[in-house]
């Protein structure tokens, strides 16, 4: 994996303006990985996919993540400061695969194709339950093949833990701790929509010091993005003090 230039992250985030996320993880990992086709890029699983995110998100940004969340019982904002290390799960070795009450069922991870594939059900219990059949391999009743409608609750309770204790990088909480009332809660971590809001802001403020630098010595856009953030500092200090 390499680091973006700024004018990689420019284009990336014009390309994933208006995109879902599913997209936006991908392209960034298509101009990180340029040996890694798009194909075997969207057949990461999903917690693969985030663990290859939050390295790139190091390279660019650092490992120091500040964040902020509000408590859901007092209302008090407070200010998160973590490592990507905190929240770098290893992907336990697991076997894909369950055999509960006569039934064995082999699977895989749910990636992001099957996250495209299920982008136009409006109805969430639909396409949940469309991802999950999707990740089935083979699902078998005293060794005969059956449909995966006919799988009991249990068995699919047995493949759902499965997956996510093969993929924990896949969903990520943090457990907080409000200072103000002592209230304990968890929220999800989601690595794409942070990343995408940092790049989002790095964007504005990149395409402003763009302005500012041309506007004042003519400069284009490419040679003005190849200087590193320490010059384009400089010069903007010179300009406006
Ligand atoms: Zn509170």
């Amino acid at each position: 994996m390499r680091s973006l230039s700024a004018a990689e992250l420019l284009t990336i985030w014009e390309q994933g303006s208006g995109q879902p996320n599913r997209h936006r993880a991908l392209l960034l990992l298509a101009a990180a990985c340029p040996q890694t086709s798009w194909q075997q890029l969207a057949q990461l699983s999903l917690g693969q996919r985030d663990a290859q995110l939050l390295s790139l998100r190091e390279q660019i940004m650092g490992s120091e993540i500040v964040s902020v969340a509000t408590c859901p019982h007092c209302g008090d904002r407070l200010e998160l400061t973590l490592m990507t290390d905190d929240i770098r799960l290893s992907a336990a070795d697991l076997p894909l695969a369950v055999a509960v009450a006569g039934y064995q069922v082999q699977f895989r991870l749910p990636n992001s194709e099957d996250l495209a594939a299920i982008a136009d059900q409006p109805d969430l219990a639909i396409a949940t339950q469309h991802l999950f059949q999707r990740c089935l391999l083979s699902v078998k009743q005293l060794s005969q093949p059956i449909e995966a409608a006919e799988l009991p609750a249990a068995v699919i309770t047995a493949i759902l833990t499965q997956m996510e204790q093969a993929d924990p990088q896949a969903d990520i909480r943090l457990a907080l701790d409000c200072p103000t009332c002592q209230h304990q809660w968890q929220v999800a971590f989601d690595v794409v929509t942070f990343f995408w809001a940092e790049l989002n802001a790095l964007a504005q403020r990149l395409l402003q010091e763009v302005h500012l630098l041309a506007s004042a010595y003519g400069w284009h856009e490419a040679d003005i993005l190849a200087l590193s953030p320490q010059r384009r500092q400089i010069y903007l200090e010179m300009i406006y003090g």
